[in-house]
């Protein structure tokens, strides 16, 4: 028999206690509160066509981190996180059945699997008279206060941001829950670790292979870190108030926020930037760069209502365009010396490099190799876009296969479908090439003026410099010399 007074609360990704209204809404009127994460196996398999892991092990390891933080958290206000391995819907209905609650509270996720997820769930509880109640969590601008319906959201995302800067509040924060009441009896279970999961690698030994000295940031999972991010960002540092000027930059932790991946796993909650930014600005003074945060944080909403109205589209070559018409390369070997970052041209090299050592790429980066994939070689932009899936530590789905389908010309704006010239983009951004050298260390006695086109560098230049192309570095897989004639 469910008892009204007892809900389980799946925790997916919303793995934060401030600012959760899914999560506040659960515990209402002195209710006892189970708070669960699952893994789901599923998740870590092997993508067949690219041969690397849905879930790479840098997103692996910051998702443990995140939800050891996370119980920590609950064990401080006196509850504690129910782990388990397995899938997330058998499993949740066994435990709500177990406890007799008499629902499970979690986020609402707008993405198939996540929303097939949810129907499994369902499904399993109605026998059992368990209701499932989510909760809307993710966004900046809370979707029941857009001033449309998600079926007329505006195509073109200067639309969207004027309207929902016009028209919509960003809400006040909910409460952060002090202390947590849970039923007793619950085996709390083991966090997994990377082996869990098939990698060959023990979480310690991780760590210390995480620390990459060159990597933009030392990326450490959980809301502490995140909540600690944020008050550097904005506070300590005053990095916010230059962030206009320096978001386009590509070596170093400080150049960009760096709040993606806890914003991509719910560490840190979208309006708590905001309403720091509010704070900052009644304190300091607004300016360009404290406005600009919040513009590329309506940029992060507009994907995912772009992902709840067109639904499995985002992932499909075609994109929400419906571009049945163009086709696509599905060549191996030329997709492997992309991800690789063996293409012979340096600043995709460096980029993707960046990516394989550390599980982060500047949104510059990812911009250019994104266009040279898709534009340049012509391969399939899913495959891009999976390859990400697996290597980002900020991996989300509505923000990877979103701006994948704008760089793939399948997107909803016309004025979106960009072309990017490899080497304007890499002389404007990576001027003296001190990025390309960051990462390919067989370049750095190479000039900053000859550094983009190694390949051009005749038998003497190459001595000189101590490259020998096709031996220490690879000779370019398409010729450079069409991006000096634009
Ligand atoms: P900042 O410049 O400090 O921006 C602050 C926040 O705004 C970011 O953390 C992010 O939440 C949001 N934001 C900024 N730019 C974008 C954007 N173009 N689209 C959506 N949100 C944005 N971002 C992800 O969070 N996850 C992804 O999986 C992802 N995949 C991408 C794939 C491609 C092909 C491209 C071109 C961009 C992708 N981005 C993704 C967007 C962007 O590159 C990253 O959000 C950004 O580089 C993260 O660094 P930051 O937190 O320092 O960003």
């Amino acid at each position: 028999m469910p008892s009204h007074n007892r809900i389980l609360y799946w925790f997916r990704n919303d793995l934060r206690l401030h600012d959760n209204p899914a999560f506040a809404a659960a515990f209402e009127e002195g209710r006892e509160v189970l708070p669960v994460y699952v893994f789901d196996p599923n998740q870590f398999r092997e993508l067949a066509d690219i041969g690397v892991k849905k879930t790479g092990i840098f997103r692996t390891n910051f998702l443990i981190e995140c939800v050891a933080d996370l119980r920590n958290s609950l064990r401080a206000r006196g509850a504690d996180l129910i782990v388990r391995v397995g899938d997330p819907a058998t499993v949740l209905a066994e435990m709500a059945k177990d406890i007799s609650a008499s629902a499970v509270y979690a986020s609402k996720e707008v993405t198939s699997e996540e929303t097939d997820q949810e129907a499994a769930l369902s499904k399993l509880l109605k026998p059992l008279n368990i209701e499932l109640d989510l909760l809307w969590v993710s966004t900046l601008y809370h979707i029941r206060d857009l001033p449309f319906e998600i079926a007329k959201l505006p195509e073109v995302f200067s639309q969207f941001r004027n309207r929902v800067e016009k028209y919509a509040q960003v809400r006040a924060l909910d409460i952060t829950p002090d202390q947590v009441r849970m039923p007793a009896g619950v085996d709390p279970g083991e966090l997994p670790t990377l082996t869990t999961f098939g990698f060959h690698v023990e979480t310690q030994d991780f760590a210390s292979l995480q620390g990459d000295v060159r990597a933009a940031v030392p990326f450490k999972g959980g809301e502490t870190v995140a909540l600690a991010r944020l008050k550097h960002y904005v506070w300590t540092s005053n990095l916010l108030r230059t962030y206009k000027e320096t978001r386009n930059g590509m070596v170093g932790e400080d150049y960009s926020s760096k709040f993606s991946a806890w914003l991509a796993h719910g560490c840190l909650s979208p309006r708590m930037i905001y309403h720091e930014v509010k704070r900052h600005e009644a304190e300091l003074g607004a300016n360009d760069s404290t406005y600009w945060l919040i513009f590329e944080l309506i940029w992060r909403d507009f994907f995912r209502f772009v992902a709840l109205r067109y639904g499995t589209r985002l992932f499909k070559s075609s994109g929400i365009k419906h571009d049945i018409g163009k086709k696509w390369r599905r060549d191996t070997d030329l997709f492997l010396r992309w991800a690789e970052g063996e293409t012979g041209i340096p600043f995709i090299d460096a980029n993707m490099r960046e990516l394989n050592a550390s599980g982060f790429m500047s949104n510059r980066g990812r911009q250019n190799v994104g266009s040279f994939l898709v534009k340049d070689l012509g391969i399939d932009w899913t495959w891009g876009a999976a390859y990400f899936e697996s290597l980002l530590v900020d991996y989300d789905p509505c923000s990877n296969w979103g701006n994948w389908n704008y760089v793939a010309g399948v997107g909803s704006d016309p004025r979106e479908d960009r072309y990017f010239n490899i080497i304007t983009q890499a002389t404007r951004y990576d001027e003296q090439g001190a990025f390309v050298k960051h990462w390919i260390p067989e370049l750095s006695n190479v000039p900053a003026q000859k550094v983009h086109l190694v390949s051009q560098l005749n038998r003497a230049q190459q001595n000189e410099y101590g490259v020998r192309l096709g031996d220490t570095y690879p000779m370019p897989i398409i010729d450079p010399a069409k991006w000096l004639k634009k």
